[in-house]
């Protein structure tokens, strides 16, 4: 059977980067395989439908590079693939026809208070098993408690009512094989009468998922463990319809930073780090989440950082393109346990891809960088290139370099206060003056030859390098720390070191001590 599988999200709200790690997999799996990937949008819950959220969705896995073979937008041979417009074309109605036919399915008339009443009953009763299920329907206003004529009346006089799965009155075992779990066991008393069709006839994931997945035959069912508690309920589904299963695997769950408990969208607020792929808008609130996109990340790194969380490649390995990732992918290393997500690793990854990219790729952000800082004095390639080659790999992200290392840019308009308080002694000040009047007659680019005339002039002066070197940095680029020294200067020129040597000496900070 060749391999098909699906990304089948709902279009509730943004796609949280779980989802889009299931995503990922499920098109690594595909690419290995050399099987089919495809996108199905589940939308039957009108209840939770966000609007905007299914383009967010197809972007998303655009910026990651992950592109369906069928999908709502690229159509394709076992279409709709959208649930809403399935459902118009009387597919779930079809099959549940089968099922209520065969007295696998049944109709319950139950309203908001009757399911209420029981679930108050059951809790006073600590009853072990608190479901709607072979135990309990029998108390119910259902089809299996009600004779065939009230069943019939109730339905003409339109009364509301959902489709239920009848689990076996025998508590028999109910088993299946994970590809990453092995084989589970569950006992069919501890599995509810799930709704197929809710009262509004719209059928439920539970139900529209088995129907969709046998008619788009799909071989392999990759979705995050959060399914793992459905999957007995979905056996039976199965079995009711008279379709073979197929292979089932549950990823784990992405954990917090600190391992405690699952990661949402709350952690990335709270300690600011985003959790969505693309920056979010919710149409409600209005309320903006930023995106992996917005902050700088390369959709690589992104993608490179998601395989790690639950996968590992057997070797010291780390940086993978998708293609490689596609070639090394298999279930064999993806781990049961949660998967720690860390913020930092995140970065990390970032900045080995930055870190590897040629300079000239990196020339039109160091361009964007200086517009959005309003910077118009014009620079030659040449000059941005060796800005680049000295700040690329001091940084993690693109837009850092011309935010961090802004004085090849421009002169300084504040210096690191705590370093000239502590360091700045006024025979310095000679020193810089006469070092000053030296730069305008260096023209070289050489940073040795910098090196040595500024070593040079401090034995002349009688002053050792260490007392002057971190002060000359402050004069010229205003900070403490930064790109190498020297390079910096050759890179700057004579006339602007010397310009920017005079500028910081007429700053009070140097005048007052
Ligand atoms: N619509 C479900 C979700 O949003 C799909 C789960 C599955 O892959 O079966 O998670």
């Amino acid at each position: 059977m060749p391999v098909r599988v699906r990304f089948a999200p709902s279009p509730t709200g943004p796609l949280h980067m779980g989802g889009v790690r299931t995503a990922l997999f499920n098109y690594l799996f595909a690419k290995h395989t050399g099987g089919t990937f495809l996108l199905r949008i589940e939308d039957t819950d009108q209840n939770r439908f966000v609007p905007g959220a299914e383009d967010y969705i197809m972007e998303s896995l655009r910026w990651c590079g992950i592109e369906p073979f069928e999908s709502p937008a690229a159509g394709g041979p076992y279409g709709p693939y959208r649930q809403s417009e399935r459902k118009e074309l009387g597919i779930y109605a079809s099959e549940i026809k089968k099922l209520l036919d065969g007295g696998m399915a049944y109709y319950a008339f139950d309203t908001a208070e009757d399911l209420e009443q029981m679930r108050k009953k059951l809790e006073q009763e600590k009853s072990s098993n608190q479901q709607y299920n072979a135990l309990t329907r029998m108390e119910m206003k259902n089809s299996l408690s009600l004779s065939r004529e009230e069943t019939y009346s109730l339905l003409e006089k339109q009364t509301p009512y959902v489709i239920r799965l009848k689990t076996p009155e025998e508590n028999t075992p109910i088993r299946f094989h994970d590809l990453i779990r092995g084989d589970v066991e569950v006992f069919s008393h501890q599995i509810d009468d799930k709704v197929l069709i809710k009262s509004d006839g719209m059928p439920t994931y539970h139900f529209a998922h088995i129907v969709d997945d046998y008619l788009m035959k799909i071989s392999h069912i990759i979705r995050g463990e959060e399914w793992l508690p459905s999957a007995p309920a979905h056996v039976l589904i199965w079995k009711a319809l008279g379709w073979e299963m197929p292979a089932l695997v549950h990823l784990p769950l992405l954990l917090r930073p600190d391992g405690n408990g699952k990661l949402s969208k709350r952690d990335g607020d709270r300690l600011g780090f985003p959790v969505f792929p693309l920056e979010w808008k919710d149409p409600f609130s209005g309320e903006v989440s930023t995106g992996y996109r917005e902050k700088g990340y390369y959709p690589e790194a992104f993608v490179n950082m998601l395989a790690f969380l639950g996968w590992n490649p057997g070797t010291e390995q780390e940086i993978f393109s998708m293609e490689e990732l596609a070639a090394h992918f298999s279930f064999d290393h993806v781990h049961k346990a949660g998967a720690k997500f860390d913020p930092e690793k995140a970065v990390w990854f970032n900045a080995k891809y930055l870190h590897s990219r040629e300079p000239e790729a990196l020339l039109p952000a160091i361009h964007k960088g200086l517009a959005e800082q309003n910077i118009s004095r014009p620079f030659s390639d040449e000059y941005l290139l060796k800005s680049i080659a000295l700040l690329r790999d001091r940084v993690h992200f693109e837009h850092e370099m011309t935010q961090k290392g802004i004085y090849l840019f421009q002169s300084p308009v504040k210096y690191d206060e705590a370093i000239i308080s502590k360091r700045w002694k006024t025979e310095y000040r000679v020193f810089f003056e006469v070092w000053s009047e030296q730069c305008k007659t260096i023209s070289t680019a050489d940073a040795q030859h910098w090196e040595s005339a500024f070593k040079n002039q401090c034995q002349g002066l009688r002053i050792k390098p260490g007392e002057v070197l971190q002060l000359f940095r402050v004069l010229i680029s205003g900070e403490s720390s930064g790109v190498d020294l020297f390079p910096m200067a050759a890179l700057l020129g004579g006339q602007e070191i010397s310009a920017r040597i005079e500028k910081a000496l007429s700053h009070p900070l140097m005048k007052e001590v």
